[in-house]
């Protein structure tokens, strides 16, 4: 037992590390954005936009690395209010609204109420629907279409359901683990930090998939009763 008390102080210290060098990264990059975004304005030259474009783009990527390790440093960063979960996903799909028109996907969504209630970290939420959707259109890279649900019972449940390539047994047994990622651009991140975001929640995500006709995430929430 002693062990593995020294061990969790251990993991705790190079959390609070990360979680250091994650803030002090970001500083930086916040700058960084600032400047190229300035010299796009009056930018001319077809070329030097494209280049400035890119910086942008993977400076958005360090971003998302960067608050990834931030959630994973500090499991108790969720901050719990009871939210209405029906608009963030609206949010969500807007934002991915582009992106799905240039795979050829389209975009629907399910629910028969227009408030459905939960205890949630509105932004950290947001971010594992974030994560959820942007696999599933990475999965389809012909096109398809990818389904939001939300049913409420004795349990909140949002479904995610694309018609994409699917995983095999192998994928599905290692999804979630650290850096775990099939794809030449992927980092293996988002799936993590979705499952701890969720289980801060006190939830759960389930996951079915099928290779060759798509895979269907479900991210359960406990029911807000009102008291
Ligand atoms: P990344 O997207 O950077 O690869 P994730 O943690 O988000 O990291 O996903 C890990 C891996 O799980 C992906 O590389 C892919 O192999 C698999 N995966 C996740 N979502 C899906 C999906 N909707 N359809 C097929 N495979 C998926
Ligand atoms: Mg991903």
């Amino acid at each position: 037992a002693e062990e593995q008390i020294r061990r969790q102080d251990k993991l705790a210290a190079v959390g609070q590390m990360a979680a250091g060098i994650a803030h002090e990264i970001r500083n930086p990059l916040t700058s960084m954005k600032g400047y190229a975004e300035f010299l796009q304005l009056d930018e001319e030259d077809e070329e030097r936009r494209e280049y400035l474009s890119i910086i942008l783009d993977e400076v958005e990527r360090i971003n998302e690395i960067v608050e990834d390790f931030l959630v994973l440093a500090k499991p108790k960063a969720v901050q719990l209010t009871k939210q209405n979960i029906i608009p963030i996903i609206h949010e969500v799909l807007t934002l991915m609204e582009m992106q799905a028109e240039h795979k050829g996907v389209e975009l629907h969504f399910v629910c028969e109420q227009t408030q459905v209630i939960a205890q949630c970290d509105r932004t950290r939420l947001k971010q594992v629907l974030l994560n959820l959707v942007k696999n599933g259109l990475e999965a389809m890279p012909n096109g398809g279409d990818l389904y939001v649900r939300v049913q409420e019972a004795e349990t909140i449940c949002i479904s995610i359901q694309d018609t994409g390539i699917g995983m095999t047994a192998e994928q599905l047994q290692h999804i979630g683990d650290p850096f775990f990622t099939t794809k030449k651009n992927g980092n293996g991140l988002g799936l993590m930090v979705s499952f701890k975001i969720i289980e801060n929640h006190h939830g759960r995500i389930t996951v079915t998939s099928e290779r060759g006709k798509g895979t269907t995430f479900q991210i359960i929430l406990p029911l807000e009763r009102s008291k």
